[in-house]
């Protein structure tokens, strides 16, 4: 079977070459098997006809039986057109061609019962189709179409050259009547019966010709199955191989700098959920496995406590720690909350960042190699070749998705033994996705907020209602609360008439005039020195009013911040409104987030809002998100390259699927590990298919 579907494409009757090379280049179609995997996007139920009496407006797509009494060309030039008169007796529909006029006088004729299908539009009480598909009504090609019409996605370029949808279809339909018979199983005869599926031959043929509603049901299960159990199956060997290759350092001791800090120093009780991430931790770390982890937790949540006292078991185990942050801010900032959470305690802790000097440095890089240095704490200048550990034993990487997977294996390599790895991320991925972006690390989840957090009160304001708002901020800041106030251009943009940073700054300075009031401003394009200055005197309470672009957005902590106004809300994503308002609620204080908008607002950017002033639940933030853009458009897994390829699932919609394929996985890597059993001779061989990165259709045999 695999030389059949890896024929190439021109060679199937009514391709060519010409044709040939618009597939594959519109549509990465090369083979057969390419062609069969291109796979409907929707489908209409064409076993209904219509009367032409019933045709309503609203009808998306019709298919009625009749004749044609009789055709004209009207008009001229460009808007000449073909028109014929149909009939089925109950009324008149018009059939208009502007194209291919020639061919259609020349094919279509009067009195023979003609199937037609397509959009009515109406136009004086009349209803026309425009460019109907119009076949007689006992053709060959009316059989093939006569039941549920698969549609595919085009281009215009294939439009410009005859390749519609209708002809992929024909296309799919040659394909697969040379492949039928032909086509082998792709997963173990014993899985397959044991989860009562399709075969793969059976699901390709209904996922183009559905025999019925049902079996188009499950020819999509067997192919998302298939599809999200072979993710599933390599991520989960991925690990187990990890597990083998790579031994970790086994931190089987919780000594004095986790105890004395555990009983002399937490500032405050643990929530439960931090409790349970940091046994999960401990677990894992001393199992002798290297830890490959990532933390979710909702931004507050109190992972940096978490990343601490993971540290601190480190060093119970004579091992140091780095701890990467994204950006400058954030480095600076966790190095400030762990030194004041150390307090005395005799931890040697550094702070390494581009702007670290040149002496210090050096010191750094000493104290490091001797092993003096006990916890590092830094941006991107820890990845430096330069940067050497004594005994490198846990580096935690907050936000995760500001880096690659490179990066992280760059810190890997920086002992002969990799170190454990804490990955954090304050972007609640849905499950699904974690899943599959991150299937093969272990997740674990912070739920659960600290004590006395009140949700933050999430308000939608339309521009007109500044003056208001203007007023609000008097008030708390009135009470000695500061405010955000978030833009989401830097300089003026010609064609979006959108509120932007200056001028919004200029404005704000207006209603609120020195020297009852200070204001500070920070966007991407100021020098990082300037920036941190102006955050730093907002930080500490010298303005009262911080006018900011997104630099914000991840992670800065200022308690006493209470509301997060943010203009013109509508430009941003979900997820970014979700991380802007995660900057105020922060303190024991009532906070405020009040989303600013214009009047016009797209059917997305009103289900962003309202989704915002519904919850604070960063996790059911992430669904609508995912529903939204779609899986391949959430931050943090562009780098993965894995779910985006996906040819028929949809992690937004196949969660079920997805987790039973998964179970199914593990169970199997379960009893054969290495895949060696005669009986899954196949799953191993579509593994090594898979390696090389896309399903090759002559290896699977
Ligand atoms: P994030 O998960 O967003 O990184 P942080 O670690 O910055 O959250 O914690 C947010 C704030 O909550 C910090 O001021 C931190 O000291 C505080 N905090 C963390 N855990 C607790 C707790 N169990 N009880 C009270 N406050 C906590
Ligand atoms: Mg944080």
């Amino acid at each position: 079977m695999s030389g059949l579907l890896s024929q190439e494409i021109k060679f199937l009757p009514g391709v060519g070459p010409r044709k040939a090379l618009i597939l594959n280049q519109e549509l990465k179609v090369f083979t057969l098997g390419d062609l069969i995997y291109y796979f409907p996007y929707k489908y209409v139920d064409r076993t209904k006809f219509y009367l032409i009496r019933e045709i309503s407006g609203d009808l998306p797509y019709i298919q009625v039986k009749g004749r044609i009494t009789g055709m004209e060309l009207l008009g001229a030039g460009r808007n000449q057109r073909l028109v014929a008169c149909f009939t089925d007796g109950t009324a008149i529909l018009e059939l208009i061609w502007f194209q291919g006029i020639k061919f259609v006088s020349q094919t279509v004729k009067t009195g023979i019962e003609y199937v037609v299908f397509g959009k009515p539009t109406a136009f004086n009480n009349q209803f026309s189709i425009v460019h109907p598909e119009i076949d007689e009504s006992n053709s060959e090609a009316s059989k093939q179409t006569g039941f549920i019409q698969a549609f595919y996605n085009t281009s215009e370029r294939l439009k410009n050259n005859f390749i519609h949808s209708r002809n992929l279809l024909k296309f799919q339909y040659s394909a697969l009547q040379l492949v039928k018979g032909s086509i082998m199983e792709s997963m173990p005869a014993w899985l397959v019966q044991k989860l009562g599926m399709m075969s793969l031959e059976l699901a390709l043929i209904n996922i183009h010709f559905p025999s019925s509603p049902q079996a188009l049901k499950q020819a999509e299960y067997r192919l998302k199955f298939e599809e999200l159990f072979y993710i599933q199956l390599k991520l989960l060997h991925l690990k187990e191989d990890r597990h083998k290759k790579f031994k970790g350092h086994i931190f089987e001791s919780v000594g004095s700098n986790f105890n004395d800090f555990f009983y002399g120093h937490l500032p405050f009780k643990l929530t439960n959920a931090q409790k349970r991430v940091v046994k999960e931790i401990r677990k894992d770390m001393g199992t002798g496995r290297q830890m490959n982890r990532l933390l979710q937790g909702d931004v507050g949540s109190g992972k940096t406590m978490v990343a601490l006292m993971s540290m601190l078991i480190a060093l119970d185990n004579g091992f140091q720690c780095c701890l990467m942050a994204p950006t400058e801010i954030l480095a600076n900032q966790h190095f400030t909350s762990i030194q004041k959470f150390l307090g005395e305690m005799p931890v040697n802790l550094k702070l390494l960042t581009g702007s670290t000097k040149k002496s210090e440095r050096a010191v750094i890089h000493q104290e490091l190699l001797n092993g003096s240095l006990n916890i590092l704490v830094g941006t991107h200048a820890l990845l430096e070749d330069i940067v050497q550990f004594k005994s490198l034993g846990l580096v935690v990487i907050d936000e995760q998705h500001r880096f690659g997977v490179t990066q992280r294996a760059r810190l890997w390599r920086k002992n002969y033994i990799p170190p454990h790895v804490l990955v954090m991320t304050a972007t609640p991925i849905p499950r699904t996705l974690a899943m599959t972006v991150y299937g093969d690390l272990d997740v674990s989840v912070i739920d659960e907020l600290p004590p006395g957090r009140k949700p933050i009160n999430t308000v939608h304001y339309f521009e007109n209602k500044r003056a208001e708002t203007y007023d609000f901020i008097r008030q708390e800041i009135a009470k000695g609360r500061q405010i955000y106030i978030v833009y989401p251009l830097i300089s003026e943009s010609e064609k979006l008439d959108y509120k932007n940073l200056e001028v919004g700054y200029e404005q704000v300075s207006k209603v609120f005039p020195t020297p009852d009031y200070s204001i500070s401003m920070v966007h991407g394009k100021m020098k990082p020195a300037l920036k941190d200055q102006e955050m730093q005197r907002f930080k500490n309470g010298e303005t009262q009013i911080l006018v900011a672009t997104t630099v914000i957005e991840v992670g800065v902590d200022v308690p006493n911040a209470s509301v997060m106004i943010i203009e013109s809300s509508e430009r941003f994503g979900l997820s970014q409104l979700h991380q802007l308002r995660g900057r105020v609620g922060r303190g024991a204080e009532q906070s405020y987030c009040m989303l600013l908008s214009g009047f016009k607002l797209s059917s997305d950017s009103r289900k962003r809002i309202e989704t915002m002033v519904s919850t604070n639940d960063g996790f059911e933030i992430a669904e609508v998100d995912m529903r939204l853009r779609g899986p391949g458009d959430i931050e943090g897994t562009q780098q993965s390259g894995i779910a985006f390829d996906l040819k028929i699932s949809n992690l937004a919609k196949d969660g079920q699927i997805l987790q039973y394929a998964r179970d199914n996985a593990e169970t199997i890597l379960l009893t054969d590990p290495s895949l060696e059993e005669p009986q899954n001779d196949i799953l191993r061989k579509q593994l090594i298919a898979l390696r090389k990165n896309h399903l090759n259709w002559g290896s699977i045999s």
